[in-house]
């Protein structure tokens, strides 16, 4: 199968690819061709090059028998229906095309297990504010760790406090990982999407992106665990959004600041890797300190710490870093 750069797939409306997918034969067809598809063979990988170009395509006899369909001029109706959207014949018989490869993807992903859930489970890992143990539970889709001692970062609508964040993972995520290794998965899930938004490419379908902020105006986070008008701690939020596959990702600009550049140096300089997927960067982010300059045109001052030392970096309105300063007090010259 070559899935690269193929672009001889039909165009299809969304209602029309709805309709095609609502069939079981022809959903069951795609399923089969997923099941059929040997990721580690060579002539499969998505490649920098054609030098592994190769034609893996199942026959359609073979493709009939496992599928286990009993007519089999109706089966070559259904097959007909989704080619060229989900299904591409080739000289060797059929192959999912990339929109049928994702179709499966997304199925698999969000069902790999019923409702998986954890119960809250406290885990080694230490809470960014006082470090007492995290507690992390699971339940519909979502990963929620919270303190066990503390408020925490947010007040959710129910006044309940402790919570520090609450992010997407799909259920394939707690496959075969303890509950702290999938607290590390969820950071990493969520911060390499936040990551590719941040560089302006939706993370699920490479759709330009839109970025905005949201500034909480009357922000009094107090020291319960979030402000009472927008219920979390940090007072600058950058919301990011696609407009086309409707994908978003929201989090705090003091996380956000953390992914660039000379935030990486500053801190590779004072001896420490900082991977930004990492559960170690939503600690760090609560060092980081918000400040707005002005409000017309914005000007944000991002303060971020690090052994005594200071990276102060000042925004524009459209995120854009225009100043860096390093304050390094205890250097000795
Ligand atoms: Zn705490
Ligand atoms: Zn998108
Ligand atoms: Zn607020």
């Amino acid at each position: 199968m070559t899935r690269c750069g193929s672009n001889d797939v039909g165009t299809l409306s969304p209602d029309d690819a709805f309709a095609v997918l609502a069939n079981e034969t022809r959903f069951e067809i795609v399923r089969t061709l997923w099941e059929l598809y040997e990721p580690n063979d060579p002539a499969n990988v998505i490649k920098f090059s054609d030098l592994y170009d190769g034609d893996t395509a199942v026959s359609f006899s073979d493709l009939y028998n496992e599928v286990g369909y009993s007519d089999t001029g109706n089966f070559n109706y259904h097959l007909e229906q989704l080619t060229d959207h989900f299904v591409r014949r080739t000289d060797d018989g059929y192959e999912l095309t990339q929109a049928g490869f994702e179709i499966a993807q997304a199925v698999v992903a969000g069902t790999v297990r019923e409702r998986p859930r954890i119960d809250a489970t406290e885990i080694d890992a230490g809470c960014p504010l006082c470090d007492s143990p995290v507690v992390v539970d699971y339940d519909n889709h979502h990963l929620v760790a919270s303190c066990s001692r503390c408020p925490g970062l947010w007040q959710n609508a129910d006044g309940d406090d402790g919570v520090l964040f609450t992010l997407p993972l799909p259920p394939a995520g707690l496959s075969e990982r303890t509950v702290e290794q999938t607290l590390h998965a969820t950071l990493a899930f969520n911060l390499t999407r936040i990551r590719s938004f941040i560089g302006g490419v939706c993370p699920d379908c490479s759709s330009a992106v839109e970025q905005s902020l949201d500034i909480c105006e009357a922000h009094a986070p107090g020291n319960r665990g979030g402000c009472p008008q927008c219920h979390r701690r940090h007072q600058i939020e950058v919301a990011e959004v696609c407009h086309l596959c409707k994908s978003v990702a929201r989090g705090p600009i003091t996380i956000a600041i953390l992914a660039h550049p000379s935030v990486t140096a500053f801190y590779y300089d004072r001896g420490i890797e900082h991977r930004f997927a990492t559960w170690e960067t939503f600690r760090r982010a609560q060092t980081v300190e918000e400040e707005i300059l002005e409000t017309d045109p914005l000007s944000i001052r991002i303060t971020v710490p690090c052994k005594g030392d200071r990276l102060r970096l000042t925004l524009d309105e459209t995120l854009d870093v225009v100043d860096i300063v390093r304050e390094t007090p205890g250097a000795v010259s």
